[in-house]
């Protein structure tokens, strides 16, 4: 493959689909602090977890490079060849995650990102408008719905009233500043998503929820008569207004049931003609589940595959299995590219120069067996990594 197509590759800017907020931070990040950011693991020994992992080695040796670009020396890796964590973290904090983020985004080509606002909490999330400023990045937000629905809670004495308000949210999205919504109901139980539940049974699912609450503990959206009937009038709204719907699928934090993730349960809402209007896109490489989502991504016209390289955190061979699998089965026009990165610009990066190095080696391989023509590689990145999220979120309206 010659090099000009390998530079052309570079210059395709970057269209994140799935990504979140900065973090606001008060004190800097510690050892601990910062390898957190980098594990689902829960529990005292999360960090040390994190720390043993590919993805950290790989990500530590990467920003260990940026890092002596910007500030020069070389003093992030002892003679041993070991990175030394504690001066790379150092550093970066130094320097700050806004300037950081600058030069990131810079050197990995990241240009748009679509953000779920549901995660960090709003008090720990940086301001939109500052994190666009500082990496020059235009955005589009989705609302996430168990997270909205939790908020209005506070609002409302009973269910009728709860339907009232998040009919009100969700009319009309678009003026509302959304360009979609996100689920996790795959973190709240599963994937199965049924419309037809009893309205008493409803009721009593939001007075369970809403009798904790007056009680002072947290409204946790994890009655499933409860959210599978918001989940669906939200997803009727989303249908009418023909908006995509990013969900869950597969790998997430430690809530997830694998067992009720595999993205074959949400077969039930691609055939549903009542939501024919909206998209879905399922998140996460659908990762274990790969095939099942590369094949539901090729099957369904309302379905598309998001091809994550930040998260889940694995090594570049299994990448390379999961770009295989899905760029290998999946119509290029249905495959979006993301990073879900959050918290820290890093996994952002990390993931736009990973998401190059993989899709550039497999289109080579592609190439030289003949496959396809350098056209082809072209169009097909071009489509993945900024075309089709651009018309999906609607970033032209
Ligand atoms: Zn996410």
């Amino acid at each position: 493959m010659n090099s000009s197509f390998l530079e052309e590759l570079e210059a395709i800017p970057l269209l994140d689909n799935h990504c979140h907020p900065f973090e606001v931070t008060t004190t800097p990040r510690n050892l601990e602090s910062y390898l957190n950011n980098f594990t689902e693991a829960h529990g005292v020994e999360s960090h040390i977890k994190a720390s043993k992992s590919i993805f950290v080695r790989r990500l530590m040796r990467k920003i260990a490079t940026v890092l002596q670009s910007i500030v020069g020396g070389d003093g992030f890796i002892g003679a041993d060849g070991r990175i030394d964590y504690e001066k790379v973290i150092a550093a970066r904090e130094e320097i700050g995650d806004f300037y950081l983020a600058k030069r990131l985004f810079e050197k990995g080509n990241i240009r748009s990102l679509v953000i779920d606002t549901g995660y960090p909490p709003a008090n720990r999330a940086v301001d939109l408008e500052t994190m666009a400023d500082a990496t020059s990045t235009k955005y589009r937000t989705l609302l996430r719905i168990e997270t909205h629905i939790e908020a209005l809670f506070s609002e409302v004495d009973n269910y009728d009233e709860l339907v009232d308000h998040f009919d009100a949210d969700l009319t009309d999205l678009r003026k509302g500043g959304y360009s979609g919504l996100k689920s996790i109901a795959g973190y709240r139980g599963g994937l199965n998503i049924a419309s037809n539940h009893d309205r008493q049974e409803v009721i009593a699912g939001f007075k369970e929820l809403k009798d904790l609450q007056n009680r002072g503990e947290k409204v946790r959206l994890s009655n499933r008569p409860l959210l599978e009937t918001l989940l669906y009038r939200g997803l009727s709204h989303a249908s009418r207004q023909n908006l995509p719907v990013q969900f869950h699928v597969g790998y997430g934090d430690h809530d997830v049931d694998l067992a009720s993730a595999n993205p074959n349960s949400l077969r039930n809402l691609l055939e549903d003609e009542s939501l024919a209007g909206a998209n879905f896109v399922l998140l996460h490489n659908c990762w274990p589940f790969f095939r099942e989502g590369a094949f539901l991504a090729a099957i369904y016209p309302n379905a598309y595959i998001d091809l994550s390289f930040g998260i889940p955190f694995l090594s570049i061979d299994e990448m390379e299995q999961v770009a295989k699998a899905i760029i290998g089965t999946t119509p290029s026009n249905h495959i979006v590219y993301s990073s879900d990165g959050v918290r820290l610009p890093e996994i952002f990066y990390l993931s736009a120069i990973d998401a190059r190095a993989i899709v550039g080696d497999l289109f080579s391989r592609m190439v030289s067996r003949g496959e396809v023509g350098e056209q082809d590689c072209l169009e097909v990145a071009t489509e993945i990594f900024f075309e089709n999220a651009w018309k999906l979120y609607g970033f032209d309206e």
